[in-house]
């Protein structure tokens, strides 16, 4: 089965990457990420759940198609 990793998105309105969706960004990291205070966070292009390059099989839950790349088997 194919996985999925992250990709960093980036805010059209602030121009930061934004925060992937329901995790916590590590101290210090916050105030450098875009996140739901942004009027830009819900609009196009939506943000995953995934930090950039981490895999969805890693991830280990359900989450979305938004902000990742296909990883094609090995
Ligand atoms: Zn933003």
């Amino acid at each position: 089965m194919d996985d999925r990793k992250g990709i960093a998105v980036n805010c059209r309105v602030c121009h930061r990457w934004k925060k992937p969706l329901g995790r916590s960004a590590p101290l210090g990291m916050a105030n450098g990420l875009c996140d739901f205070e942004c009027g830009g966070y819900d609009a196009e292009p939506l943000p995953g759940s995934l930090w950039p390059g981490e895999l969805k099989s890693e991830f280990g839950f359900p989450c979305s198609d938004y902000g990742t790349v296909e990883v094609p088997d090995a």
